[in-house]
């Protein structure tokens, strides 16, 4: 009897519909150590530095390989795993095994190497805790230099979907990238590296998709596999129906990406005349061409922390001011707004030294830090001045609380802008700004807000903290839509203040990018909304379709709405039909 199409339910790790016949790719067999033999230790701890040397050596010629076919955020990921190798805490951990267990070398990294995964994976922090598998990566590949195995090239002989447990993110980075379909894993995480490489590759990816394997197995060697990375949706010998379905998705998506670009260029303005400026967040500088593409007229956030995340330093003033170049650079004239380092006791990132915190989301985080570690912000912002001569250049501070902390700003930048000075090192001009994203920095706002150039709503962290619903978890989903009435009336009260001082408002939260929400802040006034770039085009589409004035009438009601369902109610139908 013929199998009947089986569907498993992973994570959604890479956008992108894929159908085809499948590759199981396999971690390659892991050497087996044992004991050092006795009299053979400081030989041991040599063998095994030596052997850590020539992983990080191998690594950084990955490394330079990847950046040379023009992919530098994923050459930057072998730069951090050189780093790992090099990372005397592992090492260190690895020697004692040997000096004080009598592990052999090999033995000994695979055990500190699975110790600190495993810490790794404990963390709260799901972007931190996603690092573990590059912790083992690294780990892995020293262990099979010491047993003399070669590194291992999945070998794809034609189009496939690559179906693993999981892929280390060097194993990733050497597939046949042109061969593959797309990548089902049955464990990892949408935070993990395999996932970042599928998207930055623009290979359809779903993780987590327990089950897969086994219902492969079942169905024997000739079946294929759909995925479709937007929705998690893997299914495991798809019958005609599917296929029909999946094919109809892969079409449909590839004409909405053709509508997407041909669209582009076109203002989002209202039927009224109202036009709303659409800008894009980002997190790298390598993001910021292809947020171009999608029409972003600008960065609203670039998040600065994934500069300084998985690292043993912080990066360097020259490093940083490099990244902010290349985003100006590539906005060509479009501001480009740098949001100062918002991390604290909620990311524990070894060289901050922050204490565990109880409640690390009402703990010591991004500016607050600038108290104890002000050095941090001087180099940022002495950074961001440099970068400014190559374009325009806006900085943001983030958990603004109230007047007190713009202090901080201003008086950190001057600082900074005076050290430049002092040392003849050219400094374009640079915007101050805000986040409002505390209510009491919104509630206070209308006293100070002129002393700043522009601010920026964080409706991520202003929703959390007004609803009181924790951001990452996922049994409060119900809990912190942000157009609930309470979160619009921040807004409008952000936006007035705003008006009265005569500077720029945007909003740079989630928010921003969710159609329904984003005419509620139309509506509420706001002319300045920043997303990841690829919700821009339904964004500007909902713009397009609506009427100003409607949406002003609209959102003077929901303020005044008992709930966030009913405030949302209100905007939907207001949606252009997809
Ligand atoms: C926000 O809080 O809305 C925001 C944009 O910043 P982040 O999500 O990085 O905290
Ligand atoms: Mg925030």
């Amino acid at each position: 009897m013929k199998p009947t199409a089986l569907r498993v339910t992973g994570l959604p790790a890479a956008p992108g519909v894929a159908r085809g016949s499948w590759v199981r790719v396999r971690r390659h067999e892991l050497p087996v150590g044992g004991r050092v033999s006795p009299g053979t230790v400081d030989a041991e701890e040599a063998r095994l530095r030596e052997a850590a040397n020539s992983a990080a050596d191998d690594l950084m010629a990955l490394s330079e390989r990847v950046a040379g076919e023009g992919h530098p955020d994923e050459a930057a990921i072998f730069m951090a795993h050189a780093a790992m190798a090099w990372d005397p805490t592992l090492l260190d951990h690895a020697v004692a095994r040997i000096r004080d267990v009598g592990d052999d070398a090999v033995t000994a990294i695979q055990a500190a190497g699975a110790v600190a995964a495993a810490q790794l994976a404990a963390l709260d922090d799901p972007l931190l805790a996603a690092r573990a598998a590059d912790v083992l990566d690294v780990a892995d590949r020293i262990a099979r230099l010491l047993a003399g195995q070669p590194g291992d090239e999945t070998n794809l002989a034609t189009p496939a979907v690559v179906v693993a447990d999981d892929l280390s993110p060097s194993m990733t980075a050497t597939l046949p990238r042109e061969r593959i379909l797309g990548i089902v894993l049955e464990g990892g995480s949408p935070n993990a590296h395999a996932a970042i490489l599928a998207r930055a590759y623009g290979i359809p990816a779903v993780v987590g998709a327990h089950g897969t394997i086994e219902a492969l197995g079942a169905a024997g060697p000739g079946a294929q596999i759909a995925l479709d990375g937007a929705t998690g949706e893997v299914v495991v010998a798809p019958d005609a129906a599917v296929i029909a379905e999946f094919d109809g998705r892969a079409t449909r998506a590839a004409r909405r990406r053709a509508t997407d670009v041909a669209e582009t260029a076109l203002p989002a303005v209202t039927i009224d005349g109202v036009e709303v400026t659409l800008l894009a967040n980002i997190g790298t500088p390598s993001e910021a061409a292809p947020a171009r593409a999608l029409g972003a007229r600008g960065v609203g956030l670039f998040r600065t922390e994934f500069l300084f995340l998985e690292r043993a330093t912080p990066p360097t003033e020259d490093e940083q001011a490099a990244a902010y170049r290349e985003a100006v650079r590539a906005f060509g004239g479009d501001p480009v707004t740098i949001r100062l380092l918002d991390v604290g006791g909620d990311k524990p990132i070894p060289y901050l030294a922050v204490p565990p915190e109880e409640n690390p989301f009402l703990g010591v985080r991004a500016l607050r830090l600038a108290h104890e570690r002000p050095e941090l912000f001087l180099t940022q912002l002495r950074a961001c001045y440099r970068a400014a001569v190559a374009g325009p250049v806006k900085v943001m501070a983030p958990m603004i609380a109230d007047a007190g902390d713009v202090v901080l700003l201003l008086s950190l930048a001057a600082r900074a802008r005076a050290e430049l000075a002092a040392n003849g090192v050219p400094a374009g001009d640079v915007d101050l700004g805000v986040m409002l994203e505390i209510p009491s920095a919104v509630l206070t706002a209308d006293a100070w807000l002129g002393d700043v150039s522009f601010a920026s709503l964080g409706t991520n962290d202003l929703a959390q903290y007004a609803l009181a619903a924790d951001r990452g978890n996922p049994a409060l989903e119900g809990y912190r839509d942000p157009t609930h009435p309470a979160v619009l009336r921040l807004i409008a009260m952000a936006a007035d203040s705003a008006a009265r001082a005569g500077i720029a408002l945007s909003v740079c939260g989630e928010m921003a990018g969710d159609p329904s929400a984003a005419l509620a802040l139309v509506g509420l006034g706001l002319r300045q909304l920043s997303m990841g770039a690829p919700s821009i085009p339904a964004v500007r589409r909902a713009i397009r379709a609506v009427d100003h004035q409607t949406l002003r009438e609209t959102a003077a009601l929901a303020l005044h709405d008992r709930s966030a369902a009913d405030a949302r109610a209100r905007f939907t139908p207001l949606l252009p039909a997809t």
